[in-house]
C-alpha cells in the first residue's frame, strides 16, 4: 500500500460483521478465565490485554497505522507528545548518562532535557543542527547513550540532517531519535535516512483538529541493542520486575524497545492515552495525507507574499527558495514540509504583537498544525523560559511571529495578513 491509502487503511481490519470504525474500547480492564491465563501475560508470556494504563485495543490499532505510516516495526501511544520524547529517551538514559541533542527544539522538549531530566540526573550537549564535523564529534562522551533532533524544528524550522546524524549516533553505538512532529510520514521518513526511533506529537497534524493531545513512538527495528550491550543495560540484561526477561533476546531488534517502553515506563508513569482520544486521532490519520498537501501549499503561497512585503523583515519557511534549509528540504522532504512560517515584523516585539492582534483569521494560540490558521509570540511564551543566549541557540528571536497556516483559502489568509500589516 502506498502512504495515502495506509493513512486510511492500516491499523485496523474488521472481520465479517464488525464495526467498519475502530471500535472504542472504553474499558480499563479485561476478562480472563483463569488466575494463570493471566499470571502468563504478566510474565509477558502472552501477549494481550489486561489494564488499559499499559495497552489498550483502540490504542494498539491506531499506534500500527502510525507504525506503518513510519514504517516501523512497533509503536505506542502516550497521552502527549511530551511522554513521547520523555518515555523515547528515559528507556535508555537514566542516571549518570549523556544525550546529545540538537539545540534547535520545541521550547517543552527543551525544558524536559535541560531542567527536568537534569533534575533526573541525565546530562544534555546541546548542539547546532548545522554544527561543525569536530563539534558534533566534540559532543559525545563515554557515558552517550542517544542523540535527539526535530526534522523540522518547532519554531526555529531548521532541518535536520538525519543522515549526518545516524551516520555520527551509530559511528558512537548510539540510536538516533527524531521528533517527526511538524514533518508527519507524509513528508519525510526518518527510517529512510537512518534514524532509529521515530517521536511524535500527534497533537499536531495527525490530530490536526485540536481535538486531543497525544503522542506516539515508533521504532524502526534495526538498532542492534545486543551488539552494544554494555551501553544499553535495560534491554540486554534480565528485568526481574518481569521474572528476569531480557528485552533485546526475548523481543528481538523489532519489538524490544517498544515492549520495555510499555511494560516499565507505562506501567510505572502512566501517561496512558485515552481510548476515545486515539479514535479522533485515527480520524485525523486518515486525512493526513490530504490536509498536509494543502498546509503546505497554504504556508508556501503566505511565505511567498511575506517574503516581498515591505513591512517584513525576514521569512523563514523552508519550502522557499531563499532558506538555507532549502537544498536540504528538497532532500529529506521534497513534497513539501509544513504549514509552519516564521517572520518578523519590521519594528521589533512590539510592532510584531500589534500585528498578530490585528489578525482576524488567525488566532493567538499555543498551537500549531491546525485545520485552523493560528499564529503565536514564542519570546514571550512558549520559550519564555529561556535567555537571550539560550533563544538565540533555538533559532528564536524577538520579533518572530510564528503562523501556523490552516486549511483556509489561501487568498483569505493573505488578504488577512495584507490588512493586519497595513494597520501598522
Ligand atoms: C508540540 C510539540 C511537542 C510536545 O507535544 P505535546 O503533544 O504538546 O505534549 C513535542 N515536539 C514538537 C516538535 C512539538 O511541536
Amino acid at each position: 500500500m502506498r502512504i495515502e491509502t495506509k493513512c486510511v487503511q492500516s491499523g485496523y481490519t474488521p472481520g465479517n460483521g464488525e464495526p467498519r470504525q475502530i471500535p472504542i474500547v472504553q474499558s480499563t480492564t479485561f476478562k480472563y478465565a483463569t488466575s494463570e491465563a493471566m499470571g502468563r501475560l504478566f510474565d509477558l508470556e502472552d501477549s494481550g490485554y489486561f489494564y488499559s494504563r499499559l495497552q489498550n485495543p483502540t490504542c494498539d490499532a491506531v499506534a500500527a497505522k502510525i507504525c506503518d505510516l513510519e514504517g516501523g516495526t512497533a509503536a505506542m501511544l502516550t497521552s502527549s507528545g511530551q511522554s513521547a520524547n520523555f518515555y523515547a529517551v528515559f528507556n535508555i538514559a537514566g542516571n549518570g548518562d549523556h544525550v546529545v541533542s540538537s539545540a534547535s527544539i520545541y521550547g517543552g522538549t527543551y525544558n524536559l532535557f535541560a531542567v527536568t531530566m537534569k533534575r533526573m540526573g541525565v546530562d544534555f550537549t546541546f548542539i547546532s543542527p548545522d554544527c561543525t564535523d569536530a563539534e558534533l564529534e566534540a559532543a559525545f562522551r563515554p557515558n552517550t547513550k542517544a542523540v535527539f533532533g526535530e526534522t523540522i524544528a518547532n519554531p526555529a524550522l531548521t532541518v535536520f540532517d538525519v543522515e549526518r546524524f545516524a551516520n555520527a549516533a551509530h559511528a558512537h553505538g548510539v540510536p538516533l531519535i527524531v521528533d517527526n512532529t511538524f514533518a508527519t510520514p507524509i513528508n519525510c521518513r526518518p527510517f529512510e535516512w537512518g534514524a532509529d526511533i521515530v517521536t511524535h506529537s500527534t497533537t499536531k497534524y495527525m490530530d490536526g483538529h485540536g481535538a486531543a493531545v497525544g503522542g506516539a513512538i515508533v521504532d524502526a527495528g534495526r538498532f542492534d541493542w545486543l551488539a552494544h550491550a554494555d551501553k544499553f543495560p535495560g534491554l540486554t540484561t534480565p528485568d526481574e520486575s518481569y521474572h528476569g526477561v531480557t528485552y533485546a533476546e526475548k523481543f528481538g531488534l523489532g519489538g524490544a524497545f517498544i515492549t520495555k517502553c510499555t511494560v516499565q515506563l507505562m506501567r510505572d508513569f502512566g501517561s496512558t492515552p485515552s481510548p476515545q482520544s486515539a479514535f479522533m486521532l485515527n480520524l485525523g490519520l486518515e486525512s493526513l495525507h490530504v490536509r498536509m498537501e494543502r498546509h503546505c501549499e497554504n504556508a508556501l503561497k503566505v511565505a511567498q507574499y511575506l517574503e516581498q512585503h515591505d513591512k517584513i523583515a525576514w521569512v523563514n519557511y523552508p519550502g522557499l527558495e531563499s532558506s538555507p534549509y532549502h537544498a536540504r528540504a528538497q532532500k529529506y522532504m521534497p513534497k513539501g514540509t509544513c504549514g509552519v512560517v516564521s517572520f518578523g515584523v519590521k519594528g521589533g516585539r512590539e510592532a510584531a504583537s500589534r500585528f498578530m492582534q490585528n489578525l482576524r483569521i488567525a488566532a493567538i494560540e499555543t498551537h500549531v498544525a491546525d485545520a485552523r490558521t493560528c499564529c503565536l509570540h514564542p519570546a514571550s511564551t512558549t520559550h519564555r523560559q529561556m535567555n537571550d543566549a539560550e533563544l538565540v541557540a533555538a533559532g528564536v528571536s524577538g520579533d518572530l511571529v510564528r503562523l501556523s497556516c490552516g486549511l483556509e483559502s489561501a487568498e483569505d489568509l493573505i488578504e488577512d495578513i495584507a490588512q493586519a500589516l497595513e494597520q501598522i
